[in-house]
């Protein structure tokens, strides 16, 4: 323990996830635990910038390990991205002398992280994205229960689209990244998987419907992220060189709620318990990160520049499987 650091302070930022109240109790409790005192920052960077700062008890964050969302709010701010928001951000740190701070959220909330650590905060990164597009990290808070939530739904999408002999497609998230279109879809057996990443061929893709139909297959799941473009104009490509009534279910933000599975609560706790740690032996500008079933530190620039890649290994074996 570096003796220096008393004051951390948490916030949450960008797209909320499943877990996120997991990573903020694992951090408030062990920052207590350890003797600091630990300060919720309420919307993301606006409540920063406006000094929506409290300070956090044990109490404070009981009985949120298992609830969807965050407490803390999260919210999108443009003035963080100037240098009048950050010197703002900044000065509310100060002014409090919080000297560090743990910053859950996706990639865009680690660049904004990291202007205020070229000022001096301790500054540690915690994943929380159902996209699971951050580099340096196996998994990313959210994204295992988000998959959970599609997976699901498109179960009960299969009933009845088995009931009418129909061909579902089924939209999404993952505006840049296929990730939850690509494990929940080799998850429930999905007929093809569209990501933004690779491009796709709907002439193969009604052949194969035309291939499963002469087998008997009496119905089809397509899951596609939300980046290919739009469900609708697909399904409507589709029937046009298939022949084959398509449908259209979009889940939208239902997958972003819900308590956080078991594994995204485990590893929320596991890296905000990290992220005190980080702080107590004195480190800076690292995040957490889950590689091969732990949770360690690394540098916050393992993130940048490059995306998460897709795992085509993944894909390929999803195409193999639903010829
Ligand atoms: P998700 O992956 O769920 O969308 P995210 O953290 O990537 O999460 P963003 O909207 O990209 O979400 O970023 C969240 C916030 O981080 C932004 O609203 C902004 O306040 C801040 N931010 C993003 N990029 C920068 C940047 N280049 N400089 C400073 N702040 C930034």
């Amino acid at each position: 323990m570096s003796g220096v650091i008393q004051r951390v302070g948490v916030l949450t930022s960008g797209g909320d996830a499943p877990g996120m109240n997991a990573a903020v109790r694992a951090v408030v409790r062990k920052g207590i635990f350890h003797g600091l005192n630990v300060f919720g920052i309420n919307r993301g960077y606006e409540g920063l910038i406006h000094g929506e700062i409290h300070e956090m008890s044990i109490g404070s964050v009981a009985d949120i390990v298992l609830r969807g969302g965050t407490v803390l709010k999260t919210a999108r701010s443009e003035e963080m991205k100037t240098l009048a928001g950050q010197q703002k951000a900044l000065a509310q740190l100060r002014k409090l002398e919080i000297d560090a701070l743990v910053v859950i959220g996706g990639d865009g909330s680690f660049r904004g992280a990291q202007t205020l650590a070229a000022q001096g905060v301790q500054l540690v990164g915690v994943p929380g994205t159902i996209d699971n597009d951050i580099a340096g990290t196996e998994l990313t808070i959210g994204f295992d229960t988000a998959v959970n939530t599609v997976v699901d739904a498109v179960g009960k999408i299969r009933d009845t689209a088995s009931s009418h002999e129909r061909t579902f497609i089924v939209e999404v998230m993952g505006r840049n990244c296929g990730n939850i279109a690509l494990q929940a879809g080799l998850a429930c057996g999905a007929e093809s998987i569209l990501v933004p990443e690779i491009p796709y061929d709907l002439d193969e893709i009604s052949d194969k419907l035309k291939r499963g139909h002469q087998r008997g297959k009496n119905h089809s799941i397509i899951l596609v992220a939300e980046g290919v473009g739009s469900a609708y104009k697909i399904g409507e490509e589709l029937h046009a060189r298939s022949g084959f009534e398509t449908r259209i279910t979009v889940l939208g933000h239902l997958q972003r709620g819900g308590n956080p599975s078991a594994l995204d609560a485990v590893i929320a706790a596991a890296m905000g318990g990290k992220a005190i740690e980080i702080i107590l032996a004195g480190e800076t500008n690292r995040m957490t990160a889950y590689i091969d079933q732990t949770v360690i530190s690394r540098p916050l620039e393992d993130a940048y520049g490059n995306r998460r890649p897709l795992n085509r290994e993944l894909y390929d074996l999803a195409n193999e499987l639903s010829i």
